[in-house]
């Protein structure tokens, strides 16, 4: 019709995906469009990365004390202000939005704000709130992403049962709290709400916590967890979950009974696609429910999608490289498969954990022998100067050369940028002597552990 109006490249979702794909296609000359149905900035800014940290940034105080009062450094204790808080979160986030806004304006990508649904093979149509607007597309990028999703009979009912989102918004601090899930999202959001006082227990159907991470690592943070006095119930499962008036009530598969005023469940996350019209494109899924792409991130003709819709790391660093590669393919400026290299993944909290590259079990199922060189932080001197000196750094050896980095510890997170050079460049033990390490840091800590004597596991 005569009001669709053209763009070379229409991005639907505003997460790190989409972002970073209209800037660069921007930036590559292409002419743009960007739609969004909720607000700029997706899971990341307003739901997940930024809120989380930002809670846990401002808490960092009232675990630190807790280590310097062991030695009687420090005494009294901290008030959280948990409305304060969310005030604080608001004007945060309003403030990365409004950059955000404006940074599309500067690059010239038009901002489409409703919720886009695919017509054809050229076209979608977005609703607007003065009515619907035809876009017409070269390539369409799909970045709509995930949302929390949870086994049925386990939904969340938005008062006592809350996800990932709920919980986020919480103004009063729940005495009891049960985190049906051990892994990233429930360990962050568990340790801002222990640091506030909160009785934590953990129902976790795999035997042990972060079932992704080493097991040394999955040991380590169950140990200050129960210095914490969190409750661990490891390889239990979750039968029903129920509101009433006075708390949530929780049974497990074992027949158990457990009450908490408010039960997280964060047992995972699902593709958002939900209005977008996936039935007029040849985009297919895969086992798991998320888009299937090929090795270009090509999901049909013309179509990509990329970040947490395609389900191959659910990380916002992932979405946002994926989102970069796409514009460049699309300018013509690489022709070349996707490759994302090692992938950072890191936990946050205390302990923090790290990993990238390859651990023991994966290099054992690939027929190889694992090599290992580690170092416990209680000999670090940032480590101990903060009083807080549980952990380790295990580095992971092929022939000579890094393959694989974890470490769990605080302020271990720091660490992430370092470990994926080294094993993205495959460090031997002269690259290592090739730099100086500042000290005293906690990156000597990695230093260390590259030196240390290398053992088969
Ligand atoms: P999203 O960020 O989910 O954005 C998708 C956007 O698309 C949304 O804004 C949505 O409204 C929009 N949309 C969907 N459908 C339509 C439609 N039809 N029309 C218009 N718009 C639409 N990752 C990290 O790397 N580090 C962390 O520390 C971290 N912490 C996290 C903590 C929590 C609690 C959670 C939940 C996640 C965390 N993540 C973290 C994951 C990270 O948030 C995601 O990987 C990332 O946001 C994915 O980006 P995306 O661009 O693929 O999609």
């Amino acid at each position: 019709s005569e009001h669709t109006v053209r763009f070379d490249l229409v991005v639907i979702g505003s997460g790190p995906g989409g972002e970073a794909c209209a800037k660069r296609a921007a930036q590559n000359g292409l002419s743009v469009a960007i739609v969004e149905r909720r607000e700029l900035g997706g899971t990341c800014l307003n739901r997940g990365c930024i809120p989380t940290k930002l809670f846990l940034g401002a808490t960092e105080c009232i675990h630190e004390l807790a280590a310097q009062s062991k030695f009687k450094l420090l005494s009294g204790s901290i008030q959280p202000n948990l409305p304060a808080l969310q005030k604080r979160k608001e004007q945060v986030l309003n403030g990365s939005r409004q950059g955000l806004r404006k940074s599309f304006e500067q690059l010239g990508i038009a901002l489409f704000e409703g919720s886009a649904h695919i017509h054809d093979a050229s076209h979608i149509d977005v609703q607007l709130s003065d009515g619907p607007q035809a876009i017409e597309f070269g390539n369409l990028v799909l970045a709509t992403g995930s949302a929390p999703s949870a086994f049925p009979g386990l939904e969340p009912d938005g008062e006592r049962i809350l996800d990932s989102d709920g919980i986020l918004d919480l103004t009063e601090i729940p005495e009891s709290l049960i985190l049906v899930g051990g892994g990233v999202i429930g360990l962050e959001l568990g340790r801002f709400f222990s640091r506030l006082g909160t009785k934590i227990t953990v129902v976790e159907a795999l035997d042990r916590l972060a079932p992704f991470e080493d097991p040394d690592v999955s040991k380590t943070i169950a140990q200050l967890c129960k210095r914490e006095k969190w409750k661990l119930l490891l390889g239990k499962r979750v039968q029903s979950l129920r509101s009433t008036a006075e708390h949530a009530e929780l049974t497990l598969e074992s027949g158990e009974e457990l009450t908490a005023d408010r039960v997280l469940v964060a047992t995972g996350r699902g593709p958002v696609f939900d209005g977008l019209g996936l039935e007029e494109s040849a985009c297919t899924q895969d086992s798991r429910g998320f888009i299937q792409v090929d090795e270009y991130l090509k999901a049909a003709a013309g179509i990509y999608a990329i970040g947490d819709l395609n389900g191959q790391a659910l990380l916002a660093h992932a979405a946002s490289h994926q989102g970069q590669y796409v514009a460049d393919i699309i300018a013509g400026k690489t022709s070349a498969p996707y490759s994302s290299g090692p992938m950072p993944w890191c936990i946050y909290g205390a302990p923090e954990s790290i990993r990238v590259g390859k651990m023991a079990e994966d290099m054992r199922a690939e027929g190889l022998s694992p090599v290992v060189s580690q170092y416990a932080l209680a000999a670090n001197p940032i480590a101990q100067a903060h009083a807080l000196a549980q952990g380790f750094i295990k580095i992971l050896w092929n022939d000579g050369k890094i393959c694989g980095v974890t470490a769990v510890g605080h302020g271990v997170s720091h660490l992430i940028t370092q470990a994926t050079l080294m094993v993205s460049e495959s460090w031997t033990l002269a690259d290592a002597h090739r730099i100086i390490w500042a000290h005293p840091t906690l990156d000597e800590a990695l230093l260390h552990a590259i030196l240390a004597d290398q053992t088969a596991v």
